[in-house]
């Protein structure tokens, strides 16, 4: 699989000269199935440049077809929607698949962003393509683009954002953004069952433990939260996310060593360390 990331910021875009090389865009990414298939995970602001990339392909024609997975429906994970071309095109399918008791609810949180006091769309009826919405059901396995695709809830400040674990051809990612574990403790047995032995674990790495300490009740992750989580599930790979809007390039750069130190110091040498970065790709 071939994953892309469009947007990697945290809780407001941030673009400027000061983040042009990890990008201000927040939270999307794209994964394509060694089959061609195409799944979309979070729909922030990243979303509009995926959706303009994918118009010359099947979705510009009506014929586009992709699962969508939404961890929680804060601003910055649901503002790229609006402007997501494809969806605006009809023929296109979406099924978007996300945290709530029943999909008819999450399908109300999803129409509240298009009331025309926000949105001159005023409602998701108003969009060409369509989409289907669907509950996840915690820890029930669901099939999606052709991979074996389950999630977990985890805490995040006063609700919770769903971890994804993707699985294809023996394969496995997993999204686990918007994460903040209680002080001093760790992700649930269930959720480290979750990452455990991930080729590819991306995480929230919104602040140094310093900012954190200071910022508690938003519920984020430090690099030490993200690295010790990653040498307590062995993942292969830990990849940074869902940086800090006030953090500069340098101030990333300064993240992603320390990141490096912690997962040293924790015995997670043999784990490769990338900080995402808006356009890198990563093939597993
Ligand atoms: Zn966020």
């Amino acid at each position: 699989m071939r994953i892309r990331f469009w947007g990697v910021r945290g809780s407001i875009p941030a673009p400027g000269p000061d983040t042009n090389r990890y990008g201000g865009n927040t939270s999307c990414v794209s994964l394509r199935t060694a089959a061609g298939e195409l799944i979309i995970i979070d729909m922030g602001t990243g979303l509009m440049h995926l959706g303009n990339s994918l118009l010359p392909t099947e979705f510009g024609k009506g014929k586009g077809n992709a699962t969508i997975l939404l961890s929680h429906a804060h601003w910055d994970h649901i503002q790229g929607l609006g402007f997501f071309a494809p969806v605006f095109i009809p023929g296109n399918h979406f099924t978007l698949w996300g945290h709530a008791k029943s999909s008819s609810m999450l399908e109300g949180i999803l129409e509240g962003q298009m009331n025309p006091n926000f949105s001159p769309l005023y409602t998701l009826k108003n969009l060409g393509a369509a989409v289907e919405v669907r509950a996840v059901v915690p820890g029930e396995a669901f099939e999606g683009a052709g991979t074996r695709i389950t999630g977990r809830p985890n805490p995040h400040g006063s609700t919770t954002a769903l971890a994804f674990r993707i699985e294809e051809a023996g394969r496995s990612f997993v999204y686990a953004s918007d994460v903040g574990y209680p002080e001093g403790g760790g992700p649930s047995p269930e959720v480290l069952a979750l990452y455990r032995g991930a080729d590819v674990l991306l995480h929230d790495c919104t602040y140094t433990p310093d900012d954190q300490a200071t910022r508690r009740n938003r519920g984020f992750s430090s690099y030490e939260d993200a690295a010790a989580v990653a040498v307590a599930a062995q993942v292969k790979h830990l990849v940074m996310f869902h940086y800090d809007q006030d953090y500069t390039d340098d101030d990333v750069d300064r993240l992603r060593l320390a990141c490096r130190a912690a997962l040293d110091r924790r015995g997670g040498s043999s784990i490769a360390l990338t900080a995402a970065a808006e356009g890198d790709e990563l093939t597993i």
